[in-house]
């Protein structure tokens, strides 16, 4: 085992209040930014150039002489940047779509076995896809040339289901813009940015970028700044961290140890009011959308505030109409409440897994994998939902990092067993509301406690196992 490791993490730094003028320039570059990526997305993201979006440097020629910087009199160190994310975003877009046409050709009844390696063949290599697309010339891979196939008839459909289910990615908001590294440079009393001015800078007041090659992600809040960049730290070992560590991860407790100690207690219920109230207002909102979208045969994504406006207004829904303007279900302030609520939540849940590693000293953390939704057809929506909101998946992301980041081993054994059975005795038990009672031995603990202790025992035993084979 290594004991230095180098692991990159994100830091955010927050403003302070900040002048007009420096909102001013702000709010310019986040709205060019955003109009750039929109251009780069209406011209790139089509069938013609699905081959041409790796490596970046065409694009970003054509781009450089295409004269739209110039127009928007935008410095190159945010322009750039937002070619090269738009373009990132572009190839994200089709590596989604070659995943959903995977699917529908695993679906479609009408294909053979061939056909199918065919098409799969076809869409791992890039340069295949896009000449079937663009019906250029092309090599028959080796995996499949000796195959006889109906080819055309199978291209044809490749073709077809691209155009269908393509789409093209459309930014929204202009509220954050990413700096190339020759873009700032920094002190002791902050940021200095470059400006349409040349020679002139924008200053921020903000401590604690160090100078150097990093980009940084430039997130627009109501009168001050987040900013979000990459950071390397050293991974470390701590000699003293030598226990380990059985965990339950709940809903309403963060974390239950088979030891009985609880981090983050109440979690559930400084996550539920508030996620309930935001889900009430989303659902008036999705109607909202979901009715527009109905009518015009678009995705809510693509339907602009101003046009849910009228749409309930030219519905003559008067009631629909006072719903959006005096509830405000615009998405600006919803967005900042939603936001707010999951910085205070993740500050919580990492001021808590902190202080679990400086307690328990864990030199090994063991956990019970995470339950895999989806994938069943009559999967449910509102369980997703649950799901997302319910922090449970940052939790786990946060656990993972923070044993990287301390060298600790993380362990993720089968949640088979961990629920209905007593810890004490191994029978069935009954769980009433929080509580674990088992008739057969008298054992009663809360779910939460006996899970973690049959997490305890099934790792105990299987490490036994283990020792018995050997
Ligand atoms: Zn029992």
């Amino acid at each position: 085992m290594k004991t230095e490791e180098i692991i990159t993490k994100t830091a955010a730094l927050y403003s302070g209040p900040l002048t007009d003028e420096t909102m001013e320039f702000l709010r310019g570059i986040a709205r060019d930014y955003c109009k750039v990526k929109n251009y780069v997305y209406g011209r790139y993201s089509g069938i013609a150039n699905v081959n041409r979006l790796t490596p970046v440097y065409s694009i970003l020629n054509e781009m450089r002489c295409c004269g739209l910087r110039q127009q928007l009199n935008m410095p190159a160190v945010y322009y750039e940047l937002a070619i090269a994310e738009a373009v990132g975003d572009i190839k994200g877009m089709w590596g989604m779509l070659k995943n959903k046409i995977r699917t529908l050709i695993n679906e479609n009844e009408n294909l053979s076995e061939d056909d199918r390696l065919y098409l799969r063949t076809v869409l791992k290599i890039n340069s295949t896809f896009a000449a079937v697309l663009n019906r250029q010339e092309y090599d028959m891979p080796d995996k499949v040339k000796d195959i006889e196939l109906d080819v055309k008839r199978l291209n044809n459909l490749l073709c077809r289901l691209a155009r269908r289910h393509l789409k093209t990615p459309k930014q929204q908001k202009a509220d954050s813009f990413l700096v190339s590294p020759n873009g700032y440079r920094t002190d002791e009393n902050g940021l200095y940015l470059t400006s349409r001015t040349p020679r002139r800078r924008v200053f921020i007041a903000v401590k604690g970028i160090a100078d150097g090659n990093r980009q940084l992600r430039i997130i627009i809040r109501e009168n001050s700044v987040k900013i979000v960049f990459p950071v390397d730290v050293e991974a470390r070992k701590r000699k003293d961290y030598t226990n380990t560590v059985y965990a339950y991860i709940g809903y309403s407790d963060m974390l239950t140890l088979s030891n009985g100690n609880v981090y983050g207690k109440d979690l559930g219920s400084l996550v539920t009011p508030e996620t309930e109230r935001l889900s009430e207002k989303n659902k008036a909102r999705g109607r909202i959308y979901a009715t527009y979208a109905a009518d015009k045969g678009r995705n809510r994504e693509e339907i602009p505030e101003n046009v849910i406006a009228a749409a309930g207004q030219k519905a003559g829904n008067e009631s629909l109409k006072k719903k959006l303007e005096e509830n405000n279900l615009g998405s600006k302030k919803y967005d900042a409440q939603k936001r707010r609520m999951r910085e205070k939540t993740q500050n919580f849940i990492n001021a808590e897994l902190n202080r679990m590693f400086r307690e328990e000293k864990p030199e090994k953390i063991v956990v019970t994998k995470p339950v895999t939704k989806n994938r069943a057809k009559n999967y449910s929506k509102v369980l997703n939902r649950k799901m997302s909101r319910s922090f449970r998946g940052y939790i786990r992301d946060q656990i993972a990092f923070k044993c990287r980041l301390n060298m600790v081993e993380l362990i993720e054994i089968s949640s088979k067993g961990t629920g209905s059975v007593c810890s004490n005795c191994g029978k069935e038990g009954k769980r009433v509301k929080a509580d674990f009672i088992c008739d057969s031995c008298g054992y009663r603990s809360t779910i939460a406690v006996n899970s973690a202790r049959n997490i305890e025992r099934i790792e105990k035993s299987g490490a036994d196992q283990t020792a018995d084979a050997d």
